[in-house]
């Protein structure tokens, strides 16, 4: 699952919300796994980790693709790394003791500033395929859950502001342009 240096790519700007169509329609899947795929997924971890991102969706750096990285701790506090190309989501029922869903606040790195709070499934699985076509599997409890939700979400033209009322909605897009609401915390 994890790629030898991750972190050797080319971080690339982050696409905020309403500058660019591409983050806000479905993606392509990912029909060539070739070199470019593979520098494409180190950039994405490159431009996760210098935006102090936990997940990054490819059109979040303005490329049409399905694919997500994620760095993100899960409900044990342990850290659940990876990525996933032409991922497909499945909401899991919770364990004994677990809730089914967890109402905690979310940001998103296009949405820079504001967070806000909202119901998510406790725990998630994400089914894709790696750099090579293989099968890959990322199952996550908690925030990481919730990262694999957000991130497939962008993947198919939402963004989580979009899941919010309107007026909720306008308010933390005024806040995430205004005066000091312009940088990722
Ligand atoms: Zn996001």
């Amino acid at each position: 699952m994890r790629l030898p240096g991750r972190y050797d790519g080319v971080a690339r700007p982050i696409v905020t919300y309403g500058s660019n169509p591409v983050l806000h329609r479905s993606c392509a899947p990912v029909t060539e796994f070739d070199r470019e795929l593979r520098h494409l997924v180190l950039d994405m971890f490159a431009s996760m980790e210098a935006a102090d991102g936990v997940g990054l969706a490819a059109n979040q750096i303005g490329v049409d693709a399905r694919i997500f990285v994620i760095d993100c701790p899960d409900a044990e506090g342990e850290d659940v790394v990876g990525y996933v190309v032409n991922p497909t989501l499945t909401i899991l029922d919770p364990a004994d003791g677990e809730p089914a869903e967890e109402v905690t606040e979310e940001g998103c790195l296009s949405v820079p500033g504001p967070y806000a709070e909202l119901p998510r499934a406790f725990r998630a699985r994400v089914d894709g395929v790696d750099v090579h076509g293989g099968p890959v599997r990322i199952e996550a409890t908690g925030m990481a859950a919730r990262c694999l939700q957000h991130e497939v979400d962008h993947l198919n033209g939402t963004v989580y502001v979009d899941l919010l009322p309107e007026e909720h909605r306008e308010r933390l897009l005024a806040e995430a342009a205004g005066p000091g609401g312009d940088l990722p915390a």
